[in-house]
């Protein structure tokens, strides 16, 4: 279940540091996580380190 940045990202930045394996880049309009490497930190972190650090709540798990 990798994380979704829905569309309403304000490209505020706050989770890019978040992410153990640089899954967060800016995309075409707003930040995207690439799926292949977000592994909901895995051997880092309990929980995605990237969700709680979101400001508007945009980051959410979704199924593969
Ligand atoms: S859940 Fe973890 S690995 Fe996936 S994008 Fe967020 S910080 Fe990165
Ligand atoms: S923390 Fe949320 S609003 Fe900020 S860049 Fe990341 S997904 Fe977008």
């Amino acid at each position: 279940m990798p994380v979704l940045i829905e569309s309403d990202c304000i490209n505020c930045d706050m989770c890019v540091p978040e992410c153990p394996n640089e899954a967060i880049a800016m995309g075409p309009e707003h930040y995207l996580v690439d799926v292949e490497k977000c592994t909901e930190c895995e051997g880092f972190y309990d929980e995605p380190a990237c969700i709680p650090v979101c400001p508007i709540e945009c980051m959410v798990l979704v199924p593969n």
